[in-house]
């Protein structure tokens, strides 16, 4: 990770996507447009910058468990929890929702 960050224009989220699928072996959860909004709706984190809901994310989710939620939480904002028209009613995960629960 450090050594991947140390490259010009390459962050956390680059780096963190870099070593899940270049390398699969994940050392945390990318926070993208999607996991920022899901993780923020759930209630994982209520913090607004993606390197503060991560640690918030990795406090909560076992490592073991970081391969499959990156890419969970993509596919789930790009299919069910969708920015403009999130279909909540047919969430699988909306009993665990703040937001949905609101
Ligand atoms: S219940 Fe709605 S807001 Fe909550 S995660 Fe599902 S789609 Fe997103």
């Amino acid at each position: 990770m450090e050594e991947l960050q140390s490259l010009p224009g390459v962050g956390r989220k680059t780096a963190n996507v870099v070593m899940l699928e270049a390398f699969h072996n994940p050392q945390g959860i990318a926070v993208d447009t999607h996991a920022k909004r899901i993780s923020n709706k759930v209630g994982l984190s209520n913090k607004a910058e993606p390197e503060k809901i991560e640690q918030d994310l990795l406090k909560q989710i076992p490592k073991e468990f970081y391969y499959d939620v990156n890419h969970l939480l993509v596919w789930h904002g790009r299919n069910i929890c969708i920015a403009r028209n999130p279909k909540c009613d047919n969430c699988p995960i909306n009993k665990y929702c703040d937001s949905y629960k609101k």
